[in-house]
């Protein structure tokens, strides 16, 4: 392109976008931020605009496309989630009283990260913004949500800790440094969702250490630096909304492994919904606020037994006391989210609805800091005493913003009569000149006996006087002639236009006076973010706590007790997510003890669909939800604390979705196996089903006894359709033997889902084969290579002490060798992959062939 057909915006705009090469730039023209050369080629696509061109007629055609200015979210929303940055450059001067070209800039750059629209964010969750720094084997994990001003950082000395907790906070957006490649294709696999941000190396200073109070690890404050420097450059006004960093250690909370989050379906369901999951079964908050600090809870339950039963003593009194639950829940309603409202005030982004909205819920603040007082609960007197009414802020706001303000300031009357004196006189002065002209319509068409004559208004003339063509005769000769249309005429006469001026002035005052009362309005408020904020947090608790009341009284929870023991023991457990589904009534509990000393495993046999998976899900929830401080499904338990749940659900389950294949499944193992604590508490669900059978018994009976013999004594369920495994309590003396029994009854195969000590009967897979009407030659074959099977396979004698290998089994003469298709077929076959009613016909084919 040649230079000289550049206009002098062209050339402003090239000026801009050559610095902000990595991203869409939104140029501000008018009304729309367009968007020229291949940032429009790419965004027409994107956004399916029409894509156009400047300059249509010269050489240089330039490609170009526009979004609306005041719809330009839903937009900016799908670029980003194509991968896309977008710069938006505004007009920073006023383009009526600009010399030349308007001076634009560039004002925010949004990323994932950076999103503050309320129509792309989710009400009940956070848009976390994280940051990663690694030196050697240590990280620093920083993440801040710009929007309700949450800003934590800690260290962690694996990797494995640092993803599971990048997976508990689930950013949308993580800086790298930019030459840290491995670690950055790392996070990409590990979160193919989030947006990987480089940075440059430099961001990590140290900072954020002089914004700390007190200590944490050297590369937590880095990660804390890089945020604070990505937000200086793209949002800065970002900066203001976020609070102290607060430093953190996640070990201080009970560890739930991102696998084990998603076995457990803790916040979203397998189909990776929230219904169905325990979050969306337990969150009856009514707030944002109270949203957000539930789940918040719940993937950080407690380890401290006086923090959890302080929580518990005030869900106890909201349990109690019907009428107090009523009252918080009733003035918790109306209250909006506070907490990013708060953080528009204090960025300089609240709208008149915004101020009207912080003092409808200051208002209600004040009805529940009152009904708190003297709450039989040390957290709930607590709550109220850090709900900060704001007397003062809820008059001003009351003075100055009138009841129903407008969506935006430039729609006019946001600024209440009375606040201000000089705004007052302006619109008296405009009411004043729009009657004069009401009465001089009157006046003229009296005095020019034109009863249709009208005095109108429009942008191109101002006010002018209309007549019809049959009027025109009538016409005064001190009216001034201006437009001709096809049925009348338009006149200004002087007088019109020195009034047209004083209204046109009038409302352009009107229209800068409101907007500085405005933002000095704005400001007052914002200086009292602080306050803004604790009550918010205080919000956000008190209507979780209600929650948990709600859940605790409508699905029949009982409060657990809580200690520092290493005993579980649960009386008529209910997994509360499949009981809600099976309705109440149809779900059957069961009973669980586990301790160091007697029963470190219970060891659950029973044949699929028994019931096993569902009751060790149910004990692992119990455990989350008494250490968060919810009550929980069961009629009675003692929880000794927890602190870290581990789970491994075999693969070919059907909860594991398929992509399990046995090296994961021996990953996880493997994991739990290196990191089981005295207070763990491991789920094991059918582990070495992925590979052949005596495989998969070899290694579920060695995992049994290592986790026997390891010195933590972690606390462990495991269930195993192995049966052999029963005859480990034999040798190893805190393994108990539990099954889940199925009965016969007139022909049909009955689940009674109860729990019961012993093992469960060796032939029940052949029993169950003989209820489902397999033929009885089948049956009698089936037990016959059973018998076979029994007698030549050695289960090994377990080893004493140390857990080791053990002597691997005979492989089986099952076959002869001339069966070579036989053996063939069954090679290929995937049993995992069956339905009962294939194998069923499988086994029928098989055993007729094998007669032939
Ligand atoms: P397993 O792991 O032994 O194969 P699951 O735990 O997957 O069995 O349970 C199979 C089905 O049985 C579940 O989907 C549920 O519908 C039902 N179920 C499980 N436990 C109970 C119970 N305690 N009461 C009633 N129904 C249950
Ligand atoms: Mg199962």
């Amino acid at each position: 392109m040649e230079t000289a057909k550049i206009t002098p915006m062209m050339q402003q705009y090239l000026r801009i976008k050559e610095r902000y090469r990595d991203a869409i730039l939104f140029f501000r023209l008018g009304d729309f931020y367009e968007m020229f050369f291949e940032d429009a080629e790419r965004a027409s696509r994107i956004l399916d605009i029409a894509l156009t061109s400047r300059n249509k007629s010269e050489e240089a055609a330039v490609p170009l496309c526009g979004v609306p200015y005041h719809s330009a979210e839903p937009y900016i929303q799908k670029l980003l989630e194509a991968g896309h940055k977008v710069a938006v450059c505004e007009q920073v001067e006023d383009p009526r009283t600009a010399r030349g070209v308007v001076q634009r800039e560039v004002v925010r750059v949004i990323t994932p990260g950076t999103v503050t629209a309320v129509e792309s964010l989710d009400a009940r969750g956070n848009n976390f913004l994280a940051a990663v720094f690694r030196r050697e084997e240590r990280f620093g994990l920083a993440a801040a949500d710009i929007t309700t001003g949450e800003f934590r950082c800690t260290g962690l000395a694996e990797e494995q800790s640092l993803l599971d907790e990048i997976a508990r906070i689930r950013p949308s957006e993580i800086l790298v440094a930019d030459r840290d490649r491995p670690l950055r294709s790392r996070l990409q696999k590990a979160f193919p969702r989030a947006h990987l941000t480089a940075v440059p190396e430099a961001s990590f200073s140290d900072g954020a250490a002089r914004r700390l109070r007190s200590g944490s690890g050297p590369e937590a404050l880095r990660a804390a630096s890089a945020i604070e420097s990505y937000l200086e450059a793209n949002a800065p006004e970002a900066l203001k909304v976020l609070r102290e960093i607060e430093p953190y250690e996640a070990s201080r909370y009970l560890v739930v492994d991102e696998t084990t989050r998603a076995n457990l379906e803790l916040v979203a369901s397998n189909r990776g919904e929230r219904g169905g999951s325990l979050l969306g079964l337990i969150d009856r908050t009514v707030t944002p606020m109270g949203a957000r600090r539930l789940r918040q809870w719940l993937l950080y339950p407690l380890l401290d037994v006086a923090a959890i039963e302080e929580r518990q003593d005030a869900v106890q009194a909201l349990v109690d006391d019907f009428d107090l639950r009523r009252d918080l829940r009733s003035a918790l309603g109306g209250i909006q989210d506070l907490e990013r409202l708060a953080g528009r005030v204090a960025s300089g982004s609240a709208s008149p609805k915004d101020l009207a909205a912080v003092k409808e819920a200051l208002g209600r603040v004040a009805v529940l800091r009152r009904r708190l007082e003297g709450a039989p609960s040390r957290l709930l007197a607590s709550i109220g005493s850090r709900l900060a009414e704001l007397p003062d802020v809820v008059a001003l706001l009351e003075r100055a913003i009138v009841d129903q303000p407008p969506f935006s300031l430039k729609d006019g009357n946001t600024i209440r009569e009375g606040f201000d004196a000089e705004l007052d006189e302006i619109r008296g002065a405009r009411a004043h000149a729009k009657q004069w002209i009401a009465r001089f319509e009157a006046a003229e068409r009296q005095r020019t006996g034109i009863a249709s004559l009208k005095v109108r208004y429009n942008r191109v003339f101002g006010y002018y006087i209309e007549v019809t063509r049959a009027n025109i005769k009538a016409v005064p000769p001190n009216y001034l002639r201006k437009q001709t249309l096809v049925n009348g005429e338009r006149y200004i006469t002087p007088e019109l236009k020195e009034h047209e001026a004083k209204i046109l002035n009038s409302e352009s005052l009107i229209e800068k006076l409101e907007q500085a009362l405005f933002a000095g309005v704005r400001e007052q408020v914002a200086s009292r973010y602080a306050e803004l904020r604790a009550t918010s947090g205080a919000l956000g608790e008190l209507d979780a706590l209600v929650s948990l009341a709600e859940v605790a009284l409508s699905r029949h929870f009982v409060r657990p007790k809580v200690d520092d023991g290493l005993a579980l023991s649960i009386r008529e457990g209910r997994h509360p997510v499949v009981e809600e589904a099976m309705g109440r009534g149809a779900f059957v509990p069961n009973d669980c003890r586990l301790d160091p000393e007697t029963t470190q495993i219970v060891l659950l046999t029973g044949p699929n669909m028994a019931g096993k998976s569902t009751y060790m899900r149910q004990v692992a929830l119990i455990v989350i939800l008494a250490q968060m401080g919810s009550f929980v499904p069961a009629s009675e338990a003692a929880i000794g604390l927890v602190d870290r749940v581990f789970t491994r659900i075999g693969a070919g389950d059907a909860l594991a979705q398929g992509e399990s294949t046995f090296m994961v499944e021996m990953k996880e193992t493997a994991n739990i196996l290196r990191h089981a604590t005295r207070r763990s508490l491991i789920v094991l669900d059918e582990v070495g089903r992925g590979t052949s059978t005596y495989d998969g018994v070899s290694i579920a009976w060695a995992v049994a006894e290592w986790l026997h013999d390891l010195d933590a004594r972690p606390r462990t369920l495991f269930a195993t359709h192995y049966h052999e495994l029963a005859d480990l309590p034999q040798s190893k003396e805190r393994i108990k033997n539990y099954n889940f029994a199925v009965r016969e009854w007139q022909g049909e195969i009955i689940f009674l889902r109860t729990l019961a000590e012993g093992a469960s009967s060796r032939s029940y897979g052949i029993h169950v084969a003989r209820l489902a009407g397999l033929p009885a030659p089948v049956i009698d074959r089936a037990r016959e290579i059973l018998r076979r099977l029994e007698a030549t396979s050695e289960i090994p004698e377990p080893s004493g002490a140390a857990p080791g290998p053990h002597e691997a089994p005979r492989q089986m003469p099952l076959f002869d060798t001339g069966d070579r298709r036989l053996r063939e077929e069954l090679r290929k076959l995937d049993v995992t992959r069956l339905t009962p009613l294939d194998a069923l016909n499988l086994l029928h084919r098989l055993s007729e062939e094998a007669k032939r």
